[in-house]
């Protein structure tokens, strides 16, 4: 036996020392994306009264809420003129359109007429404080306190704190004799917080009436996480370049209802748990693909060499990956679509069956598929001819496109924020929540979400939570990243 043995051995050690050196050579062939962090623009804030005014925004409650009928319209126009004062120099060099009666659109004149715009969003409402959490704030949440090194109030991280950021930058920069070279626009809605049908609609179809082609918008939306990225030590700048679709697909299962004392052997409510029971246990294919691809293909070359190896590595350890990242719903969510299974209903009688069982199922979609091969996988999926399947059409809105991020844009805005915060690395990534940005698609290719606001772990809540708050030094640098941006564009 020996020899034949040992050929077969040395034959499996050969393979697996070349594939050990394939592996080896990308892992260090896998070099930082980041740019190098070159020295910022020499921008001086005076921080201590562009605080007091993001603090005296705070105290008008723009509020959007849910039902219309609460909507205080006085409190924006107290927030118009707040702004006017605020910022003079701004609404002096800069054109002021009020749209449907409370959005701005401001428009500064490039040198250069021929160069597309860019667009920088921020929505100017907030939403509502519960009533049962205020005791749970340690400062009230329309008090604007400047206090313990932060600015607190509903508004300060979403969304004030980026709209007077932009104007305190264009200020700044007007008080240095500045003018762009792209027009630039900026666009405040009013009813981000409940859709932005009457605010951004409204603006990017004047656009549209205007035939604007545009060069890139930047919106809020992601931000700089500190000890939040697992593997990563340190900040990372991640860059919104999509965001996903969503779309409620409806199931009624009919059948003869009645008296429960006689069921059927399968009962409308059994049908429907059946068809809901095979689509969570035939879930979307994760895919590794688009901004997840990017996400990891710039964040993998900052991780510690065994991470590093992973993810130089994709066509070894796409699988092994694949495997882990789904453990977790917030990773999960990143690489595939996601069924929810949300309303329920059937009788509400405990002995009558229901007719009719119907259910609604969430889905979010990832860029790559589309509402219409959402709906077939149902379809598939489900293959009961009882069941009836219809997609709750007015709700339905497809993933994004995908923004360039090889684009002078994508790296205007990495440039911008390695200057201003030299040891943050930049990513692009899957935005997770839906912003006012989404108007725009159809006038840029380019829509980034980004808000050089630095969280860490326990600051998500915080949003439309309780304690919602901005530290001073990070608002002072998202002044600069602003003031940078503008000056690379
Ligand atoms: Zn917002």
């Amino acid at each position: 036996m020996g020899r034949k043995v040992a050929k077969v051995l040395a034959g499996i050690f050969a393979v697996i020392l070349i594939l050990l050196t394939i592996v080896l050579i990308k892992t260090v062939l896998f070099t930082s994306k980041q740019v190098k962090a070159e020295t910022a623009g020499d921008f001086t804030v005076d921080a201590k009264s562009a605080s007091q005014r993001l603090s005296d925004a705070i105290k008008i409650s723009t509020i959007s809420y849910e039902n219309n009928a609460d909507f205080k319209g006085a409190e924006f126009l107290k927030f118009h003129i707040y702004l006017e004062r605020s910022f003079p120099q701004l609404h002096k060099a800069l054109k002021k359109e009020v749209i449907n009666k409370y959005s701005l659109l401001y428009t500064w004149p490039g040198r250069d007429l021929k160069l597309k715009p860019a667009v920088f969003i921020a929505h100017m409402d907030v939403v509502p404080v519960e009533e049962k959490t205020i005791k749970e704030w340690k400062y009230e949440p329309f008090e604007g306190r400047i206090a313990e090194g932060y600015i607190w109030g509903r508004g300060t991280l979403d969304n004030k704190s980026n709209l007077l950021g932009i104007m305190e930058a264009v200020e700044g920069l007007l008080a240095k004799g500045f003018q762009p070279k792209q027009t630039i626009y900026i666009v405040s809605g009013h009813d981000e917080e409940v859709g932005g049908s009457q605010g951004a609609v409204k603006i990017a179809e004047l656009f549209k009436s205007r035939g604007f082609a545009l060069d890139y918008v930047i919106d809020e939306g992601m931000v700089i996480t500190d000890g939040v990225m697992p593997g990563i030590a340190a900040r990372a700048g991640l860059v919104g370049i999509a965001e996903k679709g969503i779309m409620n697909v409806e199931l009624r299962a009919k059948g003869a209802g009645g008296h429960s004392s006689m069921p059927p052997r399968e009962t409308t409510v059994g049908i429907l748990c059946k068809a809901i029971t095979k689509l969570e246990n035939n879930p979307f294919p994760a895919r590794l693909d688009g901004p997840a691809k990017y996400l990891f293909d710039y964040a993998g070359r900052e991780m510690s060499f065994p991470n590093k190896i992973i993810f130089a590595n994709l066509w070894l350890t796409e699988g092994l990956l694949k495997g882990q990242l789904q453990k977790s719903n917030t990773t999960n969510a990143m690489i595939r679509t996601t069924t929810a299974p949300t309303v329920l209903e059937g009788s509400n009688k405990n002995n009558v069956m229901p007719n009719i069982a119907r259910a609604v199922v969430n889905f979010r979609i990832l860029p790559g598929d589309t509402p219409e091969s959402v709906l077939e996988h149902v379809r598939k999926t489900v293959n009961d001819p009882r069941i009836e399947i219809r997609a709750i059409a007015k709700e339905i809105q497809p993933p994004s496109p995908v923004a360039d991020i090889d684009s002078k844009n994508f790296r205007a805005i990495q440039k911008s924020i390695r200057q201003i915060f030299p040891d943050v690395i930049v990513a692009p990534a899957l935005a997770i929540a839906a912003s006012d940005s989404r108007h725009f698609t159809g006038l840029t290719r380019d829509i980034y979400k980004f808000s050089p606001q630095i969280f860490r772990k326990d600051d998500t809540g915080r949003l439309h939570g309780i304690n919602e708050r901005i530290a001073l030094d990070n608002y002072t640098q998202l002044i600069k990243f602003y003031m940078q941006l503008i000056t690379n564009s």
